[in-house]
């Protein structure tokens, strides 16, 4: 755990604010990139960050506590880690306010430099595998399918920076408005796509991009084919083969519905081996994370 601050903020778009914070032990944080998930965790309005527990058994503990000492625990991805400076990054994707938003949405949109949290995440002093991170860099030579809404727009961003030159493929984007489409350099040779949705429902342009994008990247299915059923209950599936097995690796991450429906697509109707098939609900409409 990191105990940090809110060093800057700049709203990147309409839709998207980046948040530096900055921290003394930041330079112990390890610049993993790709798509490195991390815990944000947030002060209570009375209570701030003292009730959070900290030590081996921090969460059992935290699950503990009564609700009201019960810091909120957000997931984001790295934006960017500059460890040498102490500063970590992460894009924070404004949901509109339906008077529904959770901790993080309330927070984000006013938060002042100065403001604590505390972030957990990777440690470089630690010797052991990496966790938090779903795309295989195995499957770097491509093609590569990357595909998500504007909560999946920062790990597609970082991923698609630390491809390699001959890595081919599509990433796709779905964004509430035009001008959210972020200036991304890449590389590799990732052909890259914003959908702006303009008041369409959520997933109305990024599924009929997917199906499109499957005909130009994979083989077209013979009769001889057989294709996998996929259990439509599943919110998250990441494959941990050496490497991916057949013609394309995809990475789908962003709300569960339409994620599902995504993979379902691509391993039901289009026969991808799912162990070369990533998927990530990294939300659901109508319920918190903490739910
Ligand atoms: C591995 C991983 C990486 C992620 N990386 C990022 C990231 O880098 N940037 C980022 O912005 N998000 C990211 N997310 C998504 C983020 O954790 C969720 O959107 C989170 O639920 C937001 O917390 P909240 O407190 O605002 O809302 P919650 O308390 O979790 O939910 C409250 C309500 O808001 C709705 N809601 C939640 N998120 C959204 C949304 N984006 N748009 C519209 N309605 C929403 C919920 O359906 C619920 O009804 C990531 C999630 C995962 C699992």
């Amino acid at each position: 755990m990191f105990d940090v601050r809110v060093r800057t903020t700049e709203r990147l778009s309409p839709s998207f604010l980046r948040v530096t914070f900055t921290g003394a032990d930041l330079e112990r944080f390890a610049d993993n990139g790709y798509d490195q998930r991390i815990k944000l965790i947030l002060p209570l309005e009375e209570h701030g960050l003292s009730p959070m527990p900290k030590g081996p058994d921090w969460y059992q503990r935290w699950r503990e506590l009564p609700g009201e000492l019960r810091n909120p625990i957000r997931t984001l991805t790295v934006r960017l880690a500059r460890p040498h400076l102490r500063e970590v990054d992460v894009d924070i994707a404004l949901h509109e306010d339906d008077g529904h938003g959770g901790p993080m949405a309330r927070w984000a949109p006013t938060v002042q430099p100065g403001a604590p949290a505390i972030l957990f995440g990777p440690n470089a002093g630690f010797d052991g595998p990496n966790a938090g991170m779903a795309f295989r860099p195995d499957a770097e030579n491509g093609p590569v399918l990357l595909a998500g809404d504007e909560t999946a727009v920062p790990a597609i961003a970082s991923v698609l920076e630390r491809l390699p030159a001959g890595c081919t493929g599509e990433a796709l984007m779905e964004v509430p408005y035009d001008s959210d489409a972020l200036d991304i350099l890449t590389p590799s040779r990732v052909k890259i796509t914003w959908l702006a949705r303009s008041g369409a429902r959520r997933g109305s342009l990024l599924h009929p991009a997917v199906v499109a994008a499957a005909d130009r990247l994979l083989p077209p299915l013979s009769a001889n084919d057989s294709v996998e059923d996929v259990d439509v209950n599943d919110l998250w599936e990441v494959p941990e083969d050496e490497r991916p097995p057949g013609p394309l690796y995809a990475w789908l991450a962003g709300e569960a519905a339409v994620i599902k429906g995504l993979r379902r697509h691509l391993v039901a109707d289009r026969g991808m081996d799912r162990r070369a098939v990533a998927f990530m609900g990294y939300w659901r409409e109508g319920r918190s994370e903490q739910d």
